[in-house]
C-alpha cells in the first residue's frame, strides 16, 4: 500500500549529458535565515550558490513577527533560558544542543546589529518582549512586529555584498543527487537537479550541499505559513534515504486572523504577552479555565483550549480582545497586524479580532548532529528543514530564528572546512535516471492539493486519533498511486508530490507515537509515557519505510 512513496527515488528522469551543468563548492538550498546565514559563512572558504524557489524574500523568515529569543538583559541568564527551553521540550530536548544555541544567541544578535540590523530599543537598551513559556523578557524585535523582514533584509544585503556568493532565485530544487544515484545510508550527496524559471533544467554539482528549504505549513488547510512552505525538504531527503526525525511534531499556533475566504495571518503571541485576552463569542474570557498561565500557557494548551471553546459555543472561531490597551499602543507596537486587521475593516482598538489556530512550525526534519551534519555525507541541514533536538516535543516561541542563525553559521563553517578534502569527491561524467511510464489515469492536482490540506487539518491536526490517522494514511496512499507514478514538468506538480510524500511520513510517525507529548496530542492515548521519551527516526531504504 505504501509503495508509491517508497519506490520513487527521483521525481524526474534525467540524462546528465543533455543538461547544462554548473559546479560550485557549496550549494545552499533555501534563502531564509538559515540558508542565508550558512551561505555567508561558507563563502569565506569557497564559491557558493544559494537557491530560492521564489523571490529571495519569500520565506517563513520574512514573515516572522515576534522576534528572536536571546539573553540580552543582566536580570536574565543563559541558565534560565536553557531551563525554559528544556521544560517546553517535554523530555525530548537535547541539552547539549540547547546549551550551544542559547549560549551563542546573544552574539548573533550583536552580529546582525553590526551588519546593519536595527532592533527596537527603549531608553538606549534593547526593548525585550515576553512570549509564552519564557520566564523572562528576552524577545528581541524590530519595527514592532516586522522582525523577520528586518532579519531577511539584513542577511540578503550581506549576502549580495559577497563576490563568491551567487543567489539563484526562482530556481526550484527538484531532488538531491547522490553517488550512487539510488541514495541510501552509504551514498554521498553531490548536488541537486534543479529547474530555473528562465534557464530550465540544470544539474548543480557541489562538494557540499546545505539543505535549508524550510517548513511544511501548506500541508494543512489552516496555516500561518506563506505558500512556499510545501514540505519540499522532508520529501527530498526522504527520497534520498536521509534520516528524518520527529516529523510527527508539528506545532500549531493558537491565533491567526480568521476572515473567511482570506489566507490566515499570524497574530503574534506577543499580543497575548502584552495583555491581549482570548474571549469566546459571548465575550467571556476562558483561558483561566484551562491553565494557570492563562493566555501565556504553552501553545498546544492554548490551541486545544480554543478548539474546545469553539465546539462548546458552536462557533468557527474565538476572539482576541485588545480594546483595553492604552490608546494608540496596539498600532504602535504591532503596526503590521494592525494594518492587516484594518484592511478587513477590523479596528483592534474598537472591535474584537477573530482568531483561529493554524499549522505553524515543523519541529522535525532531517536529523542533524550539533554541527548540522545529516546522516548522509556531503549533506548538511539547518533551520526548519532540520531536526536539531533544540525544540524536543514543543518549540518555545522565538527560539527557531535563533536556531536558524546558529546552525546556519555552523553548517557554513563545516561546509567550508570540508572543502579541503573535496577534490576526492568529483562529479560523475554521466548520470542517468529513468522512471517507468505511468499506466494510471490522471487526477486533478489542484483538487488533490486542497483535499489533502483539509484531510490533514481534520485528522492530523491539533487533536489526533489512531483510526483517523490510519484512514488518512490509506487516503494519502491512494492519491500517491495516481500522483507519484507521474512525471511533472513544473514546480506545481513537484510540490504536490512533495506534499503527499511528507504528509505520508508525518501521518505514519504520528500513528506510531502512541502517547501524548508536547505538540503531539493523541485523544486515544492522552498520557505521556516514559517509554516514549525518545525520538522517532524514519528513512526510506530499498523500497521500505523504516521507523526506529
Ligand atoms: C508567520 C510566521 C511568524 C513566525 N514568527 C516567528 C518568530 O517571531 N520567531 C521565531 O523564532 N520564529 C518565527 N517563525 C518561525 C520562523 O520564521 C522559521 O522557523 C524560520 O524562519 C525558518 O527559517 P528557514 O531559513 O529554515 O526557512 P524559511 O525562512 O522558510 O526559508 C526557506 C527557503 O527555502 C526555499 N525553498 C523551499 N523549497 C525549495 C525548493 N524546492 N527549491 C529551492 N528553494 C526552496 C524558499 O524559497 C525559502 O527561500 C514564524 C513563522 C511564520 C510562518
Amino acid at each position: 500500500m505504501d509503495a508509491p512513496y517508497l519506490q520513487r527515488r527521483y521525481l524526474v528522469s534525467f540524462e546528465s549529458r543533455r543538461l547544462p551543468h554548473i559546479f560550485t563548492d557549496v550549494l545552499v538550498i533555501g534563502g531564509g535565515a538559515a540558508g542565508l546565514r550558512a551561505a555567508i559563512q561558507a563563502s569565506q572558504y569557497g564559491q557558493v550558490i544559494l537557491l530560492t524557489k521564489g523571490d529571495v524574500g519569500e520565506s517563513n523568515t520574512y514573515h516572522a513577527q515576534g522576534g528572536l529569543a536571546a539573553v540580552m538583559d543582566s536580570a536574565d541568564s543563559i541558565e534560565a533560558h536553557i531551563a525554559d527551553t528544556l521544560s517546553a521540550a517535554n523530555g525530548l530536548g537535547n541539552e547539549d544542543v540547547i546549551r550551544h544555541v542559547i549560549s551563542a544567541a546573544p552574539q548573533h544578535i550583536r552580529q546582525l546589529q553590526d551588519w546593519g540590523g536595527k532592533f527596537d530599543t527603549c531608553d538606549g537598551s534593547l526593548s525585550l518582549g515576553r512570549e509564552g513559556g519564557h520566564g523572562a523578557n528576552r524577545i528581541v524585535h524590530a519595527q514592532g512586529d516586522a522582525t523577520g523582514r528586518t532579519i531577511s533584509d539584513v542577511l540578503v544585503g550581506k549576502a549580495r555584498s559577497v563576490d563568491d556568493l551567487k543567489i539563484f532565485d526562482h530556481c526550484f530544487a527538484i531532488d538531491l543527487v547522490t553517488d550512487p544515484l539510488e541514495g541510501g545510508a552509504d551514498a554521498r550527496c553531490i548536488g541537486a537537479i534543479t529547474y530555473h524559471e528562465r534557464f530550465g533544467w540544470q544539474m548543480i554539482g557541489a562538494a557540499v550541499t546545505i539543505l535549508a528549504a524550510g517548513g511544511v505549513g501548506m500541508l494543512w488547510r489552516e496555516t500561518s505559513n506563506p505558500h512556499h512552505a510545501t514540505a519540499d525538504a522532508i520529501a527530498m531527503t526522504f527520497r534520498a534515504g536521509v534520516d528524518i526525525a520527529d516529523a510527527e511534531m508539528m506545532q500549531f499556533h493558537p491565533t491567526t486572523l480568521y476572515v473567511a475566504g482570506a489566507s490566515r495571518y499570524l497574530i503574534s503571541e506577543v499580543v497575548r504577552g502584552e495583555g491581549g485576552k482570548l474571549v469566546d463569542r459571548d465575550g467571556r474570557a476562558f483561558m483561566d479555565d484551562y491553565h494557570e498561565m492563562a493566555e501565556l500557557a504553552p501553545r498546544d494548551v492554548v490551541s486545544r483550549a480554543i478548539l474546545d471553546r469553539m465546539t462548546a459555543t458552536n462557533a468557527t472561531h474565538v476572539f482576541l480582545d485588545v480594546r483595553h490597551f492604552v490608546k494608540g499602543a496596539f498600532a504602535a507596537r504591532f503596526p503590521q497586524i494592525d494594518g492587516k486587521c484594518k484592511s478587513f475593516g477590523i479596528d483592534p482598538e474598537k472591535g474584537l479580532i477573530p482568531v483561529h489556530p493554524a499549522a505553524h512550525y515543523m519541529i522535525g526534519g532531517a536529523k542533524v548532529d550539533i554541527d548540522g551534519r545529516t546522516s548522509m555525507s556531503g549533506l548538511l541541514a539547518c533551520g526548519e528543514a532540520s531536526c536539531t533536538g533544540l525544540h524536543g516535543a514543543n518549540r518555545l516561541a522565538s527560539n527557531s530564528l535563533t536556531e536558524a542563525l546558529v546552525f546556519g553559521e555552523s553548517c557554513g563553517e563545516i561546509a567550508g572546512r570540508e572543502l579541503a578534502t573535496a577534490e576526492e569527491h568529483s562529479f560523475p561524467r554521466r548520470l542517468e535516471w529513468k522512471n517507468p511510464a505511468s499506466e494510471r489515469t490522471e487526477l486533478d492536482l489542484v483538487d488533490i492539493r486542497n483535499s489533502l490540506r483539509s484531510l490533514m487539518w481534520r485528522n492530523v491536526g491539533i487533536v489526533r486519533r489512531g483510526e483517523r490517522l490510519a484512514e488518512t494514511k490509506e487516503i494519502i496512499c491512494f492519491w500517491g498511486r495516481y500522483a507519484l507514478d507521474k512525471e511533472f514538468y513544473d514546480p506545481a506538480g513537484w510540490e504536490i508530490q512533495n506534499m503527499l510524500t511528507s504528509a505520508y511520513i508525518i501521518t505514519e510517525m504520528a500513528l506510531r507515537r502512541v502517547e501524548t507529548r508536547g505538540v503531539h496530542y493523541r485523544e486515544d492515548f492522552p498520557k505521556t509515557e516514559p517509554v516514549w521519551a525518545r525520538h522517532q527516526v524514519a528513512r526510506r531504504t530499498e523500497h521500505q519505510l523504516v521507523v526506529e
